[in-house]
């Protein structure tokens, strides 16, 4: 058994629907089979949601959007529409009935809640045209077994409870295959929540692990894990074999064809991950495993734009020491930022972080009351591992430069934009 994983870009027309059932029925495998909400369509509900929780005019047209964009993809999808048409319909009243209500006070509670709809209805037209296929697939609403805590927009999956649920729901009982939602989860007391933005790659990881799957497959856009975002940069070329650790170190640092937690779940139980391209299935991609002997790596390019540097002096001039760090990532966390790199000395703290302009200066305004705070926005972070000299002198070298640190893999530049 497999875990096949597709992304919002693989489903994002009929062609592409279409498509995703090839692949599926050329393997000749019982396979999980996790989709992510259609084309830009978390984007979309986005939207929904800040016009209901703010009390917007523009929610009805807004809901109008995504019910749209579904009615294209379905109609290139279904002669008989019957059924498909009564299950959507039902979602799509159950997302008005929703937001025709008073929003809690919780915003991460709503969004988990609205949010969620469009793996629900990405799975919802998957699952029911590859039946129509008269495959013996199966629909499996994930929020029943996939567990996490209350912790809404980014649940801490408890894998002890969703072992026997998960093993249980994904039985292979007379079913071929099983279509459910990546991204999504659900509490003990049933509440939807999310793993955060881009997280269907962890639940294809997370299954994996649970099933003990033999592989996971990620279909991407791309042709595998390349060295460099090539919409950037003109010589980039597929890693077609990557360890575990380079992978999580890649994901890390802002390399964006792999969501972080995924490499975890599946190193510990030693399952193979490739990445392949849904446009051309037949070329190799690559393969994120153990391998006994040593790899030779391409340097690698992560540049993560949209950054801000903040600088914090203490104003009694005490030391930045463990107390006073762990206050700060307290406040960091409270706004769920994510610290991409940090460097300290005696009475000074420099951190990198993505620029969120909805936030920034409720941040800053709380870490004025003990700090001097300075900033740059507009500056980049630029990651290169296996660096070498020349690499760092061509791509630096005319930066300017406000932060720097190198270890004997990874180079890293806080430069400006
Ligand atoms: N649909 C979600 C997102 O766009 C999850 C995912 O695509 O992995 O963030
Ligand atoms: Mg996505």
């Amino acid at each position: 058994m497999k875990v096949f994983k597709f992304g919002g870009a693989s489903v994002k027309n009929a062609e592409g629907v279409r498509n995703l059932y090839n692949i599926v029925r050329s393997q000749n495998e019982k396979l999980v089979i996790v989709v992510s909400a259609m084309g830009k369509v978390t984007n979309a509900l986005e939207d929904v949601l800040n016009s209901f929780f703010n009390r917007k005019p523009d929610l009805d047209a807004n809901i109008q959007t995504i019910v749209d964009y579904h009615e294209g993809i379905v109609s290139g999808l279904f002669s008989d529409r019957t059924d498909i048409d009564a299950k959507l319909e039902l979602l799509y009243s159950e997302l008005r009935e929703i937001t025709r209500h008073k929003p809690s006070l919780s915003y991460d509670y709503e969004y988990d809640r609205i949010v969620s709809f469009g793996e629900i209805i990405s799975t919802t037209i998957v699952a029911a045209f590859i039946k129509s296929q008269g495959e013996k697939a199966e629909f499996v609403d994930i929020r029943s077994s996939l567990k996490t805590d209350d912790n809404y927009r980014e649940g801490n999956v408890n894998m002890e409870l969703s072992n026997q649920l998960i093993c249980e729901a994904f039985n292979f009982d007379g079913v071929d295959y099983y279509i459910t939602q990546g991204f999504i989860a659900g509490t003990i007391t049933n509440q939807t929540t999310t793993l955060g933005r881009e997280g269907s790659d962890y639940t294809a990881a997370i299954l994996a692990n649970l099933l003990n799957a033999e592989s996971v497959v990620i279909w991407k856009d791309v042709p595998g894990v390349m060295n460099a975002d090539p919409k950037r940069y003109a010589e980039v070329v597929v890693i077609p074999k990557l360890s575990y650790k380079e992978a999580i170190e890649l994901s890390y640092c802002g390399a964006s064809v792999i969501h972080p937690k995924t490499v975890k779940p599946l190193q510990n139980k030693k399952i193979p991950l490739c990445v392949k391209s849904f446009v051309d299935p037949t070329q190799e991609g690559s393969i994120i495993n153990e391998f006994s002997f040593k790899l030779e790596l391409p340097p690698v390019y992560i540049n993560k734009a949209n950054q801000v540097l903040l600088t914090l002096t203490p104003r009694d001039f005490s030391f930045i020491a463990e107390e006073k760090l762990s206050k700060i990532f307290a406040i960091l966390a409270s706004y769920r930022l994510k610290v991409s790199l940090i460097q300290t000395s005696a009475i000074s703290f420099s951190l990198c972080i993505d620029h969120n302009p909805a936030i920034f200066k409720n941040l800053v305004t709380e870490l004025q009351d003990e700090y001097e705070v300075l900033y740059n926005t507009d500056v980049e972070l630029i990651t290169i591992r296996h660096y070498t000299k020349e690499i760092v002198d061509k791509l630096v070298g005319e930066k300017l430069v406000f932060v720097e640190q190198r270890n004997r893999l990874t180079a890293r530049f806080v430069v400006s934009e």
